[in-house]
């Protein structure tokens, strides 16, 4: 997990929004992780307008090893919305508001943050940056906005163009990555055509075979469920009653509401497997489990994937390992 660091100015008042957007780009992949750090002093002066050459030294010179991406309120001398460069980027939100929006400023700072995040990870250079833009625009994260308000356009599409894919594969950036870009990409054009998912980034559901007092339950008892509240993870398990009931259409809601799909493989239940292709159809972080006794019966299309195994009876262990899962593999604490 790469882990890039974020600052906003002193008084910015979209300091809520910001928060919310760092908290979206680090739900909706983990490949990058952002990080809040102090503001560098550098970006505290009070200029109205930014010039970007002599903050880029400054940053440069001020800031802690690593990437970072520096959010202002105030406008960048060029009236550009944002430069990136391989150590670390510039983004405004002057006037997204009043001038632009809709699409949402959140949607706007995802957007610009991907940016960052290809620029930083494939260290292009200015020349590289430049092979990659296009224009006229085509609806990619690379349009060119001569024109200010084409910007949209690239938004509402939400795409990483397949050329701009395979020169940035050339340059030698890793495909977790692009993929990872892409996600973040996905949240943007559903929020710019104003159709944002509703996605629950603390929560996890659970698929399994429900069961009283046996292993199946105890594991979830025991183990899953305490394992995620360890690090923060809310649980979502369909109860026994409801969900002999429950339509399709709930069990494919909650799986899509949710970030996290913990699925215990280790029984032959039908259901299990159908709302775990559900989740994989979907693009969801999904866990396997299985004790350690029952792992070689996995049907053979899961056995590529990572399964976390522990052994019968020792929920510690497996309550153990499903927390270190979340914190190795997505940041959490
Ligand atoms: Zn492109």
């Amino acid at each position: 997990m790469k882990r890039i660091n974020i600052a906003a100015d002193e008084n910015n008042n979209h300091a809520r929004r910001i928060k919310d957007t760092v908290a979206i780009v680090n739900a909706s992949q983990n490949y990058f992780f952002l990080q809040f750090q102090d503001i560098p002093t550098s970006i505290n002066d009070r200029e109205p307008i930014i010039r970007v050459d002599s903050l880029q030294d400054r940053l440069l010179a001020s800031k802690q090893a690593g990437h970072l991406i520096c959010i202002t309120s105030r406008s960048l001398e060029d009236n550009w919305f944002s430069h990136e460069y391989r150590e670390c980027s510039i983004i405004t939100t002057y006037d997204w508001e009043e001038v632009f929006a809709p699409p949402s400023l959140r949607s706007y700072l995802l957007y610009q943050i991907a940016q960052s995040l290809i620029v930083f990870e494939a260290e292009l250079t200015e020349e590289m940056l430049l092979r990659l833009v296009h224009e006229p625009p085509k609806g990619c994260a690379h349009d060119l906005c001569i024109e200010k308000p084409t910007i949209k356009l690239g938004m509402v599409a939400g795409n990483l163009c397949l050329s701009c894919e395979g020169l940035l594969l050339q340059y030698g950036m890793d495909k977790n990555a692009i993929d990872a870009i892409r996600r973040i990409l996905s949240v943007v054009r559903d929020e710019a055509v104003g159709r944002p998912k509703v996605l629950d980034y603390a929560s996890a559901f659970i698929v399994m075979r429900f069961s009283h007092n046996d292993e199946n339950d105890n594991a979830y008892r025991y183990g899953i469920s305490p394992g995620l509240s360890d690090v923060g993870i809310k649980v979502h398990r369909g109860d026994d009653t409801v969900r002999s009931n429950q339509i399709l259409d709930q069990v494919l809601r909650s799986i899509e509401r949710s970030r996290f799909i913990v699925a215990k493989v280790d029984s032959d239940n039908l259901n299990v497997y159908f709302e775990l292709g559900a989740a994989m159809g979907l693009g969801k972080d999904v866990l396997l489990i299985s004790e350690s006794s029952l792992v070689l019966n996995l049907p053979s299309d899961l056995r590529n994937w990572e399964c976390l195994i522990y052994e019968r009876g020792n929920y510690e262990q497996l309550r153990q390992r499903v927390a270190k899962f979340y914190r190795d593999n997505f940041g959490l604490r």
